[in-house]
């Protein structure tokens, strides 16, 4: 039965290809033949024009690695270490990106991934999760799921145990206890209490927050202060809420930056070994306080991930649904099949996204970028949009390829990237990139 749906899928997909009542020239008359004999088990012999597809190409002048090389985001930096050491010892290469990813996945004070993310608007994390193994060329990935913190083992598993390559929602909820993955309550004290203090101060047209009959309620401010001085009473009034929702003192001006400006945040990791195998995964909650169901690009293969073992690896943070509309991990393989160094590569896509906004600086300026290239023979690079969030706090990559450090990305853009939404004269210190602040 399976045997013939695969058939008569073939079968259709070459007739739709030749677009009408079904013809052969004798070219594909070859094709359908080489089909038939690979599908009856004979070991035929693949015509040259079939073994040289379009998709096949070349990295560079010598695709061999010196030496094995883990790239992945800063938040990678502390587990990188161990990762290295493992993919030595002869390690999958996507076991090794596991590896490092997992470490802000369990991590609760890193409320970008995992345990902890930030929830969506209605208080609920929502994980998603993508990964490719080169030597299999196979795929799998987990969008929108609750419950279960490590997502970037249920897209393995979906890989490993399905037929399938993208599981959503409570499908792949199921799909990981099943497979042995433990529910649990992925939103911590702390998380649940900046998503309170985001849903009490982002309207001021509802019913959430203390009322008017609260002793401490005050009228909005209606006057014609300078901003400068509207913004000290917003930021002093955030911050008496956050201290009365018990958010500790040191993390108070961090969960005031995360209310007025919901972040994103996000790990990807790609692995290279000395046999030049490669992987790459990627794992987040996404943008906090989305719409329940959002899904960004870390989820979509080609996107927020794409690793092609003849070639290379990429991988993405920052404004998912931009990045989505360029491919963003795809389009820098590509470009790196036809000639192009990781960090041509990786500026070309940021390019793009440059071009789907004609180049409006207005609205540029809203959103950023990073990417994480490695190339099949260990040329690698990370590209951003912007320098980084404010001056002094440049887009940095960790690498470890023997030797463990950071890097700075290398911005398309000159400047710092702005805010979203937009607020006037934003105040220093809540500019300055407390993300990390634990
Ligand atoms: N790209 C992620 C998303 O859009 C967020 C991030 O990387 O910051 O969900």
């Amino acid at each position: 039965m399976i045997c013939f749906r695969f058939a008569f899928k073939f079968m259709v997909a070459w007739g739709s290809d030749l677009g009408g009542p079904v013809t052969f020239s004798r070219r594909d008359f070859v094709k359908t033949s080489v089909l038939g004999a690979v599908a009856a088990g004979a070991h035929a012999a693949i015509p040259e024009a079939l073994a040289e597809s379009s998709q096949q190409g070349h990295a560079s002048q010598s695709d061999s690695p010196k030496r094995p090389i883990i790239l992945c985001a800063q938040n990678g930096y502390a587990y990188a270490e161990a990762a290295y050491a493992f993919l030595k010892s002869g390690g999958d290469t996507l076991d090794a990106g596991v590896r490092v990813v997992m470490g802000p996945e369990n991590d609760p004070n890193d409320d970008s991934v995992g345990l902890g993310g930030l929830p969506n608007e209605e208080g609920v994390v929502e994980l998603d999760a993508c990964c490719m193994h080169g030597p299999t060329r196979r795929a799998g990935s987990v969008g929108g799921v609750r419950n279960i913190k490590n997502v970037s083992m249920v897209a393995k598993a979906v890989m490993e145990h399905t037929g399938h390559v993208m599981l959503v929602g409570e499908g792949a909820e199921r799909f990981a206890v099943a497979m042995g993955f433990p529910r649990e309550n992925l939103l911590t004290e702390r998380s649940r209490k900046i998503w309170l203090l985001w849903k009490e101060t982002h309207s001021d047209r509802d019913w959430w927050g203390p009322g008017m009959a609260d002793p401490h309620w005050r009228p909005p401010v209606l006057d014609s202060k300078p901003q400068a001085d509207l913004w000290q009473d917003r930021i002093r009034q955030l911050q008496q809420r956050a201290a009365d929702l018990g958010i500790e003192p040191e993390f108070q001006l961090a969960a005031v930056r995360r209310v007025l400006f919901p972040p994103t945040g996000t790990i990807h990791c790609s692995v290279l070994n000395e046999k030049g195998e490669m992987s790459g995964i990627t794992t987040t909650s996404g943008l906090a306080f989305k719409l329940p169901g959002r899904c960004g690009d870390s989820p979509i293969i080609g996107a927020g991930c794409y690793t092609d073992q003849d070639i290379g690896s990429a991988g993405a943070t920052g404004a998912g649904e931009e990045n989505i509309k360029v491919a963003g991990a795809h389009t820098i393989v590509e470009n790196m099949r036809h000639g192009m160094s990781p960090q041509e590569a990786g500026l070309d896509a940021l390019k793009r996204i440059v071009r789907n906004y004609n180049g409006d600086m207005s609205k540029l300026h809203f959103m950023d970028m990073t990417y994480y290239i490695l190339r099949k023979d260990g040329a690698y690079a990370g590209v951003c949009l912007w320098e980084g969030s404010s001056a002094g706090n440049p887009h940095k990559f960790t690498v470890h390829d023997g030797t463990l450090r950071s890097e700075n990305a290398t911005p398309l853009l000159k400047g710092y990237s702005l805010e979203w939404p937009p607020m006037p004269n934003v105040p220093e210190d809540l500019k300055k990139d407390s993300y990390y602040l634990k």
